[in-house]
Order: C-alpha cells, then structure tokens, then sequence
C-alpha cells in the first residue's frame, strides 16, 4: 500500500501527517503526508516541465502506457480492491466493480486520445484556406471525491489522453486509491511529472492554488455543489477552463403505466450501491397514486433483505463514510418523520452503518425533498398526473440524472425531454456509460466527462489556423 504522495516521479513525505481510518472498525489504515501549498507549487512545476515532452508525444506511444497501465489495474484487481475496501467501507465485490468500470473508461480514453479531430473548412474568402486543430490545454489539476476513490481519480486520466498532465488532490478521507494510481502510473512507465499526487487534510490552501495558479490552465472538480461554486469564484481572475461534476438530487418516477417488478429492480440497483452515496444516485421516489402501496409494499420486502456490516463479509452495505455521514441521514430521516413521513422500515445501527430506511408519505416541505441524501433512504413522495410528476421531478437546483419507469412509448419520448437532468434513464436506472457525455444541468455542473467527442476535448483547446494562399 502506498502512504506517501507522489511529485515529479518521487514518493514524498510531510513533516506533518494525517491519519486515515477503516470507517468499519474506525481504525487507524495509514498516516498519510499532510503536505502544503510549497508542495503543491513543486508538483505543479514538474507537471509543467513535463507537458512540454508529453504533449508532443506521439498519440500512439501515449495511448500504449494508459492501456498498459489500464492492463496492470486488471492483474492487480484483488489487491487494489482490498484496499479500497478498506479505505472506503464499499462491499469488496462493489469494489472490483469500481475498478473494472476504470479499466474499461482508461482504455476507451487511450484510444480515443488517437482519434482527437479538428476539421478542415471551406473559407468563403479564396484567399485563404483554414483549418481548426485541437491542442492539449496544458497542466490540469483535479480535485476528487471519497465516494468512488478509485474511478473518479482515474477519470481524469482523460487528460493524459488528450496530452495534458496533471497534479490531483484526493480526498482526504481516501487518498489511498490515488495513491495507488501512481504506483500503477509509475509501473506503466508514465514518466515522471506527468502524474503528480498531493496529500493533505485540510483541502482549502492547496485547493487554492489548485484553483487559481496561472500555469494550471484547467481544473477538474468532482464534489459538492457548494465547493464547486467556490473553486469556480476562485479561478475566475485567471478565467480557468474548468469542468465541474457537482451534486445532484435525481428523482425516480414511476407511472402507473409501469412495469413494477421491473422499477423496484431500478431502484435497487442504483439506490443501494454504494449506500447510496452516489451523485447520480436516487434521491426521490416520485410514484403514481394508483400504484403507490404496490410499490412501497415491494420496497419494504426486498430491503428486508438487504444486509449491512463489514465490507469484507458478504453484506449488500458496507459503512457509511464518516459521521457527518450519518449525522445528515439521520437529520433528515428525523425531519422527514416530524413533518409527517411514516417509517417503513428505520432502525439504528451501530457505528457507521445505517441499514435500509423506507419511508412513505413525504411531501416537499421537508428537508430529504431539496438536500442529497447521500445514504440507504428511500422516501417515496405521490403525483397524480405526468404534468405534477415532471414538474416535482424538476423542483430542484440541481439538474445531474432523472430516471422513470412507463410502457408507453410517446409518455417516455415526452417524459424524457421534459426533465431537466444531463442523464436521463428510460426504464432502466443504469444510464452511465463512458461513451455517453456525464455531466449536470443547473447547479449540478459545468462540462462533461466521457463521450465520444466530449471526453477528450474537454482537455483541449481549439485552434482555428488561416494560410494565406
Ligand atoms: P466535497 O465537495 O466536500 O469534497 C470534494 C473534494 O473537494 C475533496 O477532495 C475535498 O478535499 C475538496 N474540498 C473540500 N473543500 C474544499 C475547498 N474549500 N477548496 C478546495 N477543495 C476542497 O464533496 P464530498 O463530500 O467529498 O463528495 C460528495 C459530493 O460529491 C456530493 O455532493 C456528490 O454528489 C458529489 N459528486 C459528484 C459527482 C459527479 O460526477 N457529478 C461524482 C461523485 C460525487
């Protein structure tokens, strides 16, 4: 396991350390190095010294360390999921699927980094002839989340695609994975100062500089809304190029035109993984009135089912991942009941593990209707007609993911241009794809990860060219 952050090719240590703990035991995994701005200035040095050999390396060459590196995660897949088992809490099969889905986004951005274009135009002036190119904007830095501590990091490498390099601060409460995206960087023989790892436990003076030195000429955030607004004030007086993959609060709808076997499925598959801690996850469930018992009494039969405790045992969820964490399901759930909800299902665990809450009766007044759960709650609100169902499923800030369920074809067609959401799921919940554009209306976010022309370009600046003849 690597405990030391990576700059210019070197593991470094701190003068000061930070502990990280197993949020299941509460024990402690690593000291991790506490390091600061002067460190952060170093690895945004090496990150420009080395754009200037990486940018013009031959796509392919590029391309056949990220899909060795890629290869590596594989061989490596039960010793870095153990680890993330362990820093995260997610079940270990949750993990190796975390890791997979990575193999699969590094190599699809290794090749793509191939296939950058610009394109050729026809100038209405026959003097001149005029091309447009895409170049690599230059050194990114990305700041990530503890939710998915693996692939989130390893999305960035997008930018390693597309010629850029990189300095990444991890989150505190998971710096271990990235950690780990070294070792395997360094293994694939990515050269040093292309990918640079900055650990420390209070994010605000590197994430600063992150946000606002003028040689880092893009930012990549995946995070909180909240953050996200800020680090975007931060780089408005170097106008940074910046992508931001903010919060969300995605509604479920159900019609009473539904298959509901099929929409209790959904919403299992998406809303417990990871214990719900997921942007794109299920924030509201949004029901007909006429089905709304059948599917509050399917719900409650299947999460009967579901099993919390360690992420090394055979359970469904692992922890939550601090207590903050837990301290807002409860608030809300707390809200939610004071304002009129009936609990299901609500029982108290201990630790930080919070099995499935199921409750019924919500309405928009509380608190769990506007605020991302971030945990295993299903509270399940009633619509009547499809006009009250898309407009609840678009009263909020946020606009990342909407999913719903309807046999009917013209209701999915409007339904599905109707909701304000970057992702939109048609009787499926599984909507993510790395060849699909991810990315957030409204206060959920700027810019897109992934996608066929998206991904890279994102990572790119374009340059229109004119020759005279
Ligand atoms: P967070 O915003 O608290 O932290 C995210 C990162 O920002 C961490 O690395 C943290 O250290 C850093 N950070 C915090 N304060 C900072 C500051 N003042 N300056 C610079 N950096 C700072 O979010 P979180 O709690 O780690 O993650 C959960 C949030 O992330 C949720 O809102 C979730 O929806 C969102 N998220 C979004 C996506 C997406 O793709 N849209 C994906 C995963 C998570």
């Amino acid at each position: 396991m690597r405990t030391k952050a990576y700059i210019d090719g070197k593991w470094v240590g701190g003068k000061k350390t930070f502990k990280v703990f197993d949020p299941y035991s509460g024990k402690e995994i690593a000291k991790i190095p506490d390091l600061g701005v002067q460190d952060a200035k170093r690895a945004i040095a090496a990150a420009h010294k080395a754009f200037a050999k990486w940018s013009v390396m031959p796509a392919q060459e590029r391309s056949d360390k990220l899909v060795k590196m890629a290869c590596q995660i594989e061989k490596r897949l039960d010793e870095l999921a153990r680890i993330l088992t362990l820093e995260q809490g997610k079940p270990l099969e949750e993990a190796k699927f975390e890791i997979l889905w990575g193999v699969k986004a590094m190599k699809w951005m290794a090749e793509e980094g191939c296939r950058i274009h610009g394109y050729a135009s026809c100038d209405p002036d026959p003097d001149r002839s005029a091309i447009s190119i895409r170049q690599p904007v230059g050194v990114v830095s990305a700041i990530t989340p503890w939710n998915f501590p693996f692939y989130v990091p390893l999305k960035t490498f997008a930018a390693l695609a597309a010629g850029c390099t990189l300095v990444l601060k991890p989150a505190e409460d998971t710096p271990i994975c990235s950690l780990m995206l070294a070792d395997l960087a360094e293994e694939a023989g990515i050269p040093k100062g292309v990918f640079n790892v900055i650990t420390c436990k209070d994010p605000r003076a590197v994430g600063n500089l992150l946000a606002t030195h003028p040689i880092v000429k893009k930012v990549t955030f995946t995070g909180s809304t909240e953050v996200g607004k800020h680090l975007l004030k931060m780089g408005a007086d170097t106008i940074k190029n910046t992508t931001m993959e903010l919060g969300g609060n995605c509604p479920l709808l159900v019609f009473d035109d539904a298959d509901l076997d099929k929409a209790v499925e959904g919403a299992f598959n998406l809303k417990f993984l990871n214990n719900g801690q997921c942007c794109n996850g299920l924030n509201r469930f949004l029901v007909q009135d006429s089905v709304y018992d059948a599917f509050v009494k399917k719900c409650e039969a299947r999460a009967k089912k579901i099993t919390c405790g360690s992420g090394f045992k055979k359970v469904n969820l692992g922890p939550l991942i601090n207590e903050n964490a837990k301290k807002k399901v409860i608030r809300l759930v707390n809200d939610a009941v004071a304002k009129g909800a009936k609990p299901v299902l609500y029982s108290q665990e201990k630790g930080l593990l919070c099995s499935p809450i199921l409750l019924r009766d919500a309405n928009t007044k509380m608190a769990i209707w506007r605020e991302e759960i971030f945990g295993p709650v299903i509270a399940v609100y009633r619509f009547k007609t499809e006009e009250d169902a898309i407009r609840m499923a678009n009263d909020t800030r946020y606009g990342l993911a909407a999913y719903f369920y309807s046999e009917g074809m013209k209701r999915c067609m409007r339904v599905a241009r109707a909701l304000e959401a970057g992702i939109v799921g048609v009787n499926t919940t599984n909507a993510y794809s790395i060849t699909l554009p991810f990315g957030g209306w409204k206060e959920s976010g700027i810019g897109r990860e992934g996608g066929i022309v998206e991904s890279l370009n994102a990572y790119c600046e374009l340059k229109a060219i004119s020759f005279a003849r």
